[in-house]
């Protein structure tokens, strides 16, 4: 199998692990073989999310990024693709668009044994390395803060009704983090009028907040799923939105500065 390079991963100098899961657009070649034509521009990438989030790298979090396309495997699945929400829902290995389409050209998607090589040479190793960073924080720091960082086209009526609110911030239902960190998180929204919020509503964090989300192991998890309208041109070619994105990251560097505000009061 041709993998290379599942993930790019930059260490940084405080307690803070961003997780980019779903940015990858890399195909394998039997992927790249069997896309559909509606799912061959790549339509439910996260787009332009390490760019979005480069002011923390400057900061110093640690940064993870998926390489390969959820179309390959979807790093933020469980390895044994249990379902995360009763409602409408993708897997491990998406058959399926957001809307419905299908991702793969009939009898065209990779067989279960090109697929297990994904989850051993791809997902495994990005996981392994999230792992392995947690732990290192908190040999270094004491603790460990994981940030999941996604995006999402704002209107998508097979997964949620209307429009999603701007930020959408999951904890597990409150389980994967500090009750006190969300609601600095909370707060420090509240502090703003130009984008709306919600905790834990149609979105409350996928596999990676879910498991790695041990506030009693002082490892707390957030997930942030942005809705793209507000950096992004949601149609194809799907472009970078500057003058947007800047106003959004008005918001993003207090939330992260917030973030880190909390961990060094509660474990100093
Ligand atoms: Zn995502």
């Amino acid at each position: 199998m041709s993998i290379h390079d599942p993930f790019d991963f930059q260490a940084g100098s405080l307690p803070l692990l961003i997780s980019i899961p779903h940015a990858g657009t890399r195909l394998t070649p039997a992927v790249d073989a069997g896309l559909s034509d509606d799912a061959r521009l790549l339509p439910d990438t996260d787009w332009h999310i390490p760019r979005l989030y480069d002011f923390a790298a400057a900061m110093g979090a640690s940064i993870l990024v998926g390489n390969y396309s959820r179309f390959v495997i979807d790093l933020n699945r469980p390895a044994d693709d249990k379902p995360l929400y009763t409602t409408a829902t993708t897997g491990l290995y998406p058959d399926v668009l957001f809307d419905g389409r299908p991702s793969f050209a009939a009898g065209q998607a990779p067989s279960a044994e090109e697929r297990a090589g994904y989850l051993q040479h791809i997902w495994r190793p990005y996981h392994q390395q999230l792992q392995d960073e947690l732990a290192r924080l908190k040999a270094k720091h004491g603790y460990a803060l994981l940030f999941d960082a996604h995006s999402i086209a704002s209107v998508i009526p097979r997964l949620f009704d209307g429009t999603l609110p701007d930020l959408n911030l999951g904890t597990n239902s409150g389980a994967s983090c500090a009750g006190t960190l969300s609601d600095r998180l909370l707060a420090c929204c509240q502090q703003q009028q130009q984008y709306t919020h919600v905790l834990n509503g149609r979105f409350k964090g996928g596999y990676i907040t879910r498991a790695y989300g041990q506030p009693a192991e002082n490892q707390h998890a957030v997930q942030l799923e942005l809705a793209q309208v507000n950096y992004m041109h949601e149609q194809p070619p799907f472009a970078y939105d500057a003058p947007r994105a800047a106003q959004l990251q008005g918001l993003l560097k207090p939330l992260i500065e917030t973030l880190l505000a909390w961990g060094e009061q509660q474990y100093r």
